[in-house]
């Protein structure tokens, strides 16, 4: 299928509002409270195993909630509450998307397991209303794949429902920081948005430092004493004329971006991250000392103690704040050097490796596990995948198979030596990276090989 440079994709553009009077930050505060307990609320009722089978399509939820006498409760109007509803309905789905990959991840492990009962479980994971059916005893019939499979029906459902027992968790949101507004709950005037409130015909102002409008939904986010209003903006995406490479990229923890040619992106990205990492490790450790020895103080009966330890060395909030900034730099870095390599490569595509699958072979040291988890790999290609929509070009991702440990001049084994790559066979020595590189240049266009032994690889190369 190939992609044309007339996709619309969604881009969202982030209004500022001007400092706001008190009595609007308090109405926007109540709206926002209002607007967690619609939440929780539908959260506590729908994402019981009773009704995960009425998710979809929304309506049937909707009009429920439409109708139990909240909204009259809290007098919070329907463009917010509405909002609130079907966003906690997402929220729930979503719930059991995650759950049901747990559920998959727990059956591939279990080696009691046959390959018939795993088959079974699969096929009933993936059809709603026959897993909805197992989970509530009900009758269903049962999927044809499944018919002739030599199973006890009964003692996999019985496993189900006590997988999902134990690992079924009610969603909850505790922030009040904002909230959803339908198009029918605000219009604008002189550079204002005026919100529908909680009385008939009165409207409550919000000044706004620029004349952008919108007529789709909007999330609005209170930041101190001013309003973050992020509204949803359709753009083409638009290819440049002149972006005609091919591009084979390696990411990695070192560098950003490595490509084939040579070129890499990003470089040292590591030396941004890992002090940052070590930083929260050490701090982390500290607030655990600091932690325990909080309780002990309030053990012995030392309140007083405890109550200074509490607040000069458990404080949270300038700890979040300097994990944001420092989150903030090395996402912008990451954005500015992305952009500076589609304006300087002008690809039209780029080929880079799937990413390492989750549940492999686990890192064998607490550090290289750190470093993974906070190497902002995943955020790379997040962004790569959308700044690559954005602009019409087309991404492709490969197996990793073996483009670690093979040589890229001669196709033997080779091994690695910190971030060097060495070939004993052929005598090349190059970065690793570089090395990658050009194996998935060499092996875009080949058929992807199954997944097993390069994942494993790929995830020895980030722990060195
Ligand atoms: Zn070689």
């Amino acid at each position: 299928m190939k992609k044309t440079s007339e996709e619309i994709i969604t881009k969202t553009v982030w209004q500022y509002s001007k400092p706001l009077p008190s009595e609007t930050l308090a109405f926007l505060q109540g709206i926002a409270e209002d607007y967690g307990k619609v939440k929780n609320f539908v959260y506590g009722r729908y994402s019981g195993i009773k009704n995960m089978n009425r998710l979809v399509p929304v309506y049937d939820v909707l009009n429920e909630m439409r109708h139990c006498g909240l909204r009259a409760q809290l007098n919070l109007p329907a463009a917010y509450y509405e909002l609130a509803v079907s966003e906690a309905v997402t929220d729930i789905r979503s719930m059991w998307g995650m759950l049901k990959n747990k559920l998959r991840d727990l059956i591939n492990a279990n080696e009691n397991l046959s390959a018939d009962d795993r088959a079974y479980l699969r096929t009933v994971l993936k059809i709603n209303s026959v897993f909805s059916a197992i989970l509530n005893r009900q009758e269903h019939e049962l999927p044809s794949k499944v018919v002739g499979l030599e199973i006890d029906a009964k003692r996999l459902n019985n496993l189900i429902c006590r997988l999902v027992r134990k690992h079924l968790q009610q969603p909850k949101t505790n922030s009040q920081a904002g909230f959803k507004v339908m198009p029918a709950g605000y219009r604008y005037k002189e550079q204002g948005l005026y919100l529908v409130s909680r009385q008939p015909r009165k409207r409550i102002c919000i000044p706004l430092r620029d004349s952008n409008t919108s007529s789709r939904q909007l999330h609005i986010v209170l930041k101190g004493d001013i309003a973050v209003i992020a509204m949803p903006v359709d753009v083409c995406a638009r290819k440049s004329p002149d972006a005609q490479n091919i591009l084979y990229a390696y990411i990695g923890y070192k560098d950003m971006l490595t490509l084939s040619n040579g070129h890499v992106y990003g470089e040292n990205l590591n030396k941004l991250v890992t002090p940052e990492t070590e930083r929260l490790y050490e701090k982390n450790r500290e607030r655990r000392k600091q932690y325990d020895a909080y309780r002990q103080s309030k053990e012995n009966g030392n309140l007083k103690k405890a109550e200074s330890i509490l607040a000069n060395n458990l404080g949270k909030e300038k700890y979040l704040r300097i994990k944001q900034r420092e989150r903030e730099k090395t996402a912008n870095y990451i954005n500015a050097e992305l952009n500076r390599l589609l304006r300087e490569e002008k690809p039209c595509r780029i080929v880079i490796t799937k990413p390492i699958l989750k549940g492999g072979k686990k890192l064998s040291y607490a550090a290289a596990n750190r470093r993974l988890t906070r190497s902002f790999n995943g955020y790379i290609r997040e962004k790569l995948a959308y700044k690559c929509r954005l602009h019409g070009i087309e991404l492709e991702q490969i197996s990793p198979y073996a483009t670690a440990s093979t040589c890229s001049g001669c196709g033997g084994e080779g091994k690695r030596e910190q971030y060097d790559f060495i070939c004993e066979n052929c005598g090349l020595k190059l970065p690793a990276a570089l090395n990658t590189a050009r194996n998935i240049e060499k092996l875009a266009g080949f058929k992807p090989s199954p997944l097993g032994k390069g994942d494993r690889e790929a995830v020895d190369e980030v722990a060195t």
